[in-house]
């Protein structure tokens, strides 16, 4: 028999469980500024999340182990993931892991705590070179602005029978809203202000271990 869960935790990646958005750095550092404009394009609504990162990452010259590199000594994880994880786990809430970022840095930051999600969700890139291709393998969580929409994760935990929580930080988070029961919030992000102005329940976080508490919150 399946087991049931009460609540399932469903965790953005970049900007949420890091400091700093690790697309936009490797793009800061390795593209020309070009694809800012690209950027800004996408949070116009003006072309979907896939189609802005095509768009940006064809722009990228870098080599696979000089990615991981980059990501490593530049990024850090956002303090209180590894008490997170645990208050989760002596819970019984599993956690998942929904972005719309790649699995070179995601697994190069995760590290051994990538094996912590029961399930998980982001795109890929194919290094040939210097050149990145980038690959979105899950048109099914698909929806017009995000590769792996975080609101129909949201549903996916709420079709397994369990109240999906979520926490995040960005723009595609936003696709939340109306499928999440509870929602977390980095603190000033733009996720956070975008929930303030429309009057949605959120908490507000900047370390991630503040949430354990918020886990028992009902
Ligand atoms: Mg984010
Ligand atoms: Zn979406």
């Amino acid at each position: 028999m399946p087991v049931r869960f009460s609540h399932i935790l469903v965790l953005d990646f970049d900007g949420t469980l890091t400091t700093a958005d690790v697309g936009d750095a490797v793009c800061q550092r390795y593209a020309p500024p070009s694809w800012r404009e690209i950027d800004d394009r996408w949070v116009r609504h003006e072309i979907s999340l896939p189609e802005a990162q095509r768009a940006m990452w064809a722009l990228v010259r870098l080599r696979q182990e000089e990615a991981i590199d980059f990501v490593r000594s530049h990024i850090e994880l956002r303090p209180g993931l590894d008490a997170l994880l645990d208050g989760a786990a002596a819970r019984g809430i599993p956690v998942w892991l929904a972005s719309g970022g790649f699995d070179f840095y995601i697994d190069a930051l995760l590290g051994e705590r990538r094996a912590r999600f029961a399930r998980a969700w982001y795109s890929r890139a194919r290094f040939t070179g210097d050149r990145i291709l980038v690959e979105f393998p899950h048109d099914d969580l698909a929806c017009g602005r995000c590769a792996v929409c975080k609101g129909r994760v949201c549903d996916l935990a709420r079709a397994a029978g369990a109240s999906p929580l979520f926490v995040g930080d960005g723009h595609s988070d936003r696709c939340v809203v109306g499928h999440a029961d509870r929602v977390a919030a980095v603190r000033g992000s733009t996720l956070a202000r975008h929930l303030g102005e429309h009057g949605t329940r959120f908490v507000e976080f900047e370390r991630l271990d503040e949430l354990v508490a918020w886990l028992d919150a009902d």
